[in-house]
């Protein structure tokens, strides 16, 4: 693998993979950009080439279409210059569950797990032969909070946490970096694809600064990265209180709440 090596960012045509793809180029990293809107993919890659000098390939692909995806796939697996893998393309739909149309939720699983555990899949045993290379999974904290109501979106951020810190276990000792970062709101069109006008919310994180921080956890070798967590005290207690009931979950009678023979 090349001491800088090209990375590829799905959903790159905006939001937070396109200043994912803005950021590597300005490092000096060749791209490949994933996503369906091949104009938006065309006018970043003649930009970002102007600026910087890094050679940038372009594929249009649906992710949630198995074909396309595959094409996606076999890049990862023969492209040896690929050291960098972006997980990111993702969406989101508006409505409560009851209210949301399955095909659509279906769409969405598709996009922001099945997608993202593939092409995960079609790149770590490359990495993990090489002894080096770096996978980053774009998660969110609604994944962490059931209370928001996104009750399928923030499912698929969880799967992408949980995806995160086990492959993170399990690569880390063959010298692979795995990093789930988390965002909470971020200025990009996503709101509007859940029918929110961005405008109208607060606390909301510029794209730049987001990806900015994200970067920061990346050159740091975070598993975890929550840019807007200020205290990260409360992450690391997080993982402490699950981490102690590991052992407990050790039993072979039901807890003593549950028995019928007492
Ligand atoms: P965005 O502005 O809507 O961008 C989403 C990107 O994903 C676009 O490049 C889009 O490109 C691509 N994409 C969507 N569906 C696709 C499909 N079927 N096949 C291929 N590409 C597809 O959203 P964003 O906010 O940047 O989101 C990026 C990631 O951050 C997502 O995983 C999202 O869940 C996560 N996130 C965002 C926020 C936030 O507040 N913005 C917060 C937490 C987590 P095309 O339309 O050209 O295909």
């Amino acid at each position: 693998m090349a001491n800088n090596p090209s990375v590829l960012i799905t959903g790159a045509s905006t939001g937070i993979g396109a200043a994912y793809a803005e950021r590597f180029a300005n490092r000096g990293h060749d791209l490949v950009l994933v996503a369906r809107d091949i104009a938006r993919m065309e006018a970043l890659k003649s930009r970002l080439q102007q600026e910087t000098g890094v050679t940038i390939d372009i594929i249009q692909a649906d992710l949630t279409k198995a074909e396309e995806l595959a094409k996606v796939e076999t890049r990862l697996r023969d492209d040896a210059r690929i050291g960098i893998l972006v997980n990111n393309a993702g969406t989101a739909i508006g409505g409560s569950f009851v209210e949301q149309n399955t095909d659509d939720m279906t769409r969405l699983v598709a996009i922001n797990t099945t997608a993202l555990m593939r092409l995960a899949s079609a790149v770590a045993p490359r990495f993990a032969k090489a002894g080096e290379g770096a996978i980053v999974n774009v998660g969110s904290v609604v994944g962490l909070v059931p209370e928001f109501g996104m009750t399928v979106y923030g499912a698929t951020k969880a799967f992408v946490l949980f995806l995160s810190q086990g492959l993170s276990l399990e690569l880390a000792p063959k010298g692979v970096y795995v990093q789930a970062v988390l965002p909470a709101t971020t200025r990009t069109e996503i709101w509007g694809h859940v029918g929110a006008d961005v405008n109208t919310l607060s606390n909301v994180m510029e794209v730049g600064d987001l990806v900015d921080a994200a970067l920061v956890g990346f050159d740091r070798r975070e598993a975890v990265t929550i840019p807007p967590l200020s205290d990260d005290a409360q992450w690391e207690a997080l993982q402490a209180a699950r981490q102690a009931m590991i052992p407990n979950y050790q039993n072979a009678l039901p807890a003593q709440r549950y028995r019928t023979d007492a």
